[in-house]
C-alpha cells in the first residue's frame, strides 16, 4: 500500500518492496519520488543531502543491477511536466531537446511526426527511459555505431546539491554522458537526429559457422546489423537493416512472430524441456524474410519484463573464444535453452570515459534468461568468461564488479570520480553499491 503525501512534488512514502523490472533487483525505499517540475526535483535532492540521505535515480528498472536502488529515497521523472520533444531548428539533422524521463519508444514516435529520427532504432513499444539508457550506455538495437550518449550535445542534470546545470562543455560530458546515475538526475538531453527514413530490413537464418567467417563482412556493409545466437541449436538469425527509399511493406508478420514466440518461452519456461529440442524450436520459428519498415517500427517489439539479462563488450580478438568458453559453460552446468545471446559489433566510443567501448571497437555479446525464469548460477559463470576474455560488462545488466577491477578496467575512473565529487560533494547519489563499484566520496 502506498500512502501519498505532500503533492505537488509527487512524494510518496512506501510500505512495500520495490522491484525491477526482472525482478533482479529488491529495495526497499522509505520514499518514492515522482517530482512534476525541476525545482521540485531540486528540493527534494536538497532535503536527502541536508540530513545525509541516499538517492537514487530510477526510470523503468529495466536494468539488472543493483545501483539502481535504495531503502532510502528513488526518484523518477515518469511525471516530469516538460515536453518530450522539442525541435530547436530545422534542417537535414535538427537540433532537439528532449524529456529524460520519457520512454525511448514513445520518443522515437514523435520525432516521426516531425519527420525526424533518432541516430539509433528502438522499438516504438520500447518503455526503456532515455534518462536510463544514456545512464547505462544503451544502444538501441544493434547499430554499429557508439552508444545513443555519444550524440549528446548538451543535458541537463540536477546534482547533489539540488543546482540545475546545463552542461555543454566536453570535459563534463565526459562524465555525464554515461554516469550511472552518480552525477545528479539527467532531466534534458539534446542532440542532433537524422531525417526519418525507411529500413529495408532482411532477416536470414545462419549457422554459427557463417556467423564467424562473414561477421567483419556484415558489420561493415549495413547501416544496422546483429546476430541473434541460439545456445544448443548452432544456429542464428542474422539481422541487416539498411535505409531505402522503398515505401514501407503492408502487412507485416512481427505480430504472429512475436506471438509464437511467446508460446515458445511459455514452454521452456513451464516444462523442462531436452536443451536441443526447445532451441531448434525457437529457431524454427526463423524463417528467412525481407520486408521494408519506418524507422521508428523497424524493430518489432520484445519481451522485456521479467528478462534477465547481462554481457560485455569484448575486444575484437576474443569474441569468438569466449563463444565457444560460454558454450562449454552451458553444456556443463546444464543451462537449458536460454533466450538468443545477441552478438554486434561495437565502434570506437571516446565519448565517455565510462563507456564499455571506450577502449577501442569490440563486439557486444548480450546473454538473456527465458521471460519469467531465474537465470541462477549460471550468470556468474558466464561473467566470469566475458571478463576472462577482457570483457567490460554491460552496465544494464547482472555484474559484480569491484572498486579494483573498475581500476583495471577503466583508468578514466579518477577523473570521472574528480567530477563526481565536485557533482556531489556529499555523495548524496552514493549508495552503499554505487560507493562498493566506484568508492566513497564522504
Ligand atoms: C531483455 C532486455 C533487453 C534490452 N535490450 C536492449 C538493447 O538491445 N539496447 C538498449 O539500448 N537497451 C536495451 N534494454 C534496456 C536496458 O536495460 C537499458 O539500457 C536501460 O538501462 C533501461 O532503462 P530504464 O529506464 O529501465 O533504466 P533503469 O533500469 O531504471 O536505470 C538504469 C540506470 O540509470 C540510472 N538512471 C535512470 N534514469 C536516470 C536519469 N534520469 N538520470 C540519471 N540516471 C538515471 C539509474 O540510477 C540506473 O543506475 C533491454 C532491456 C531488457 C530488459
Amino acid at each position: 500500500m502506498v500512502v501519498s503525501l505532500p503533492k505537488p512534488a509527487g512524494v510518496a512514502v512506501v510500505d512495500h518492496p520495490w522491484r525491477s523490472s526482472s525482478g533482479a533487483v529488491t529495495a526497499h525505499p522509505h520514499v518514492l519520488a515522482y517530482p512534476r517540475s525541476i525545482e521540485a526535483l531540486s528540493e527534494i535532492i536538497c532535503e536527502v543531502a541536508e540530513r545525509g540521505g541516499t538517492i537514487r535515480p530510477v526510470g523503468e528498472g529495466q536494468s539488472c543491477n543493483p545501483i539502481m536502488a535504495t531503502n532510502d529515497t528513488m526518484v523518477s521523472l515518469a511525471q516530469l511536466n516538460i515536453p518530450m520533444v522539442e525541435v530547436n531548428d530545422t534542417g537535414p539533422r535538427p537540433l532537439v531537446t528532449m524529456n529524460a524521463g520519457a520512454a525511448i519508444g514513445a520518443i522515437e514516435v514523435a520525432l516521426s511526426s516531425y519527420g525526424c529520427a533518432l541516430p539509433q532504432v528502438f522499438s516504438p513499444n520500447a518503455t526503456a527511459t532515455l534518462g536510463g539508457l544514456i545512464a547505462t550506455a544503451g544502444r538501441g538495437e544493434a547499430a554499429i555505431a557508439p552508444p545513443l550518449h555519444a550524440h549528446i550535445l548538451a543535458m541537463e542534470i540536477v546534482d547533489g546539491i539540488g543546482h540545475r546545470r546545463w552542461l555543454t562543455h566536453e570535459d563534463a560530458l565526459f562524465a555525464t554522458r554515461c554516469s550511472l546515475g552518480t552525477l545528479g538526475v539527467i532531466t534534458r538531453v539534446a542532440m542532433r537526429v537524422q531525417p526519418d527514413t525507411n529500413y529495408g530490413i532482411t532477416r536470414v537464418r545462419v549457422p554459427m559457422e557463417a556467423v564467424f567467417a562473414d561477421f567483419e563482412a556484415h558489420t561493415q556493409d549495413h547501416d544496422v546489423v546483429w546476430f541473434d545466437w541460439l545456445p544448443h541449436s548452432n544456429q542464428a538469425l542474422l539481422t541487416m537493416m539498411d535505409k531505402t527509399d522503398e515505401p514501407v511493406t503492408p502487412g507485416g508478420k512481427a505480430a504472429i512472430r512475436r506471438l509464437a514466440r511467446r508460446g515458445m518461452h511459455t514452454l521452456a519456461a513451464n516444462f523442462r524441456l531436452p536443451r536441443h529440442l526447445a532451441a531448434t524450436g525457437m529457431a524454427s520459428l526463423w524463417s528467412t524474410n525481407e520486408e521494408v519498415q519506418a524507422a521508428a517500427h523497424a524493430i518489432p517489439p520484445k519481451d522485456v519484463r521479467g528478462v534477465h539479462h547481462m554481457g560485455a563488450v569484448l575486444p575484437a580478438a576474443t569474441w569468438k573464444d569466449a563463444i565457444y568458453a560460454l558454450y562449454d559453460v552451458m553444456v556443463s552446468m546444464n543451462v537449458p535453452a536460454p533466450l538468443p545471446v545477441q552478438i554486434t559489433a561495437v565502434a570506437h566510443d571516446t565519448s565517455a570515459w565510462l563507456s564499455p567501448a571506450s577502449n577501442g571497437p569490440g563486439v557486444q555479446l548480450t546473454l538473456a534468461a527465458i521471460p519469467g525464469t531465474r537465470p541462477g548460477p549460471w550468470f556468474g559463470a558466464a561473467m566470469d568468461v566475458l571478463l576472462h576474455h577482457g570483457g567490460r560488462p554491460n552496465w544494464d545488466g547482472v555484474h559484480r564488479l569491484s572498486l579494483e577491477q573498475m581500476h583495471e578496467l577503466y583508468p578514466e575512473i579518477t577523473s570521472f570520480n574528480a567530477v563526481r565529487t565536485e557533482f556531489d560533494p556529499a555523495g548524496v547519489f552514493s549508495g552503499v553499491q554505487v560507493a562498493t563499484l566506484l568508492g566513497r566520496i564522504r
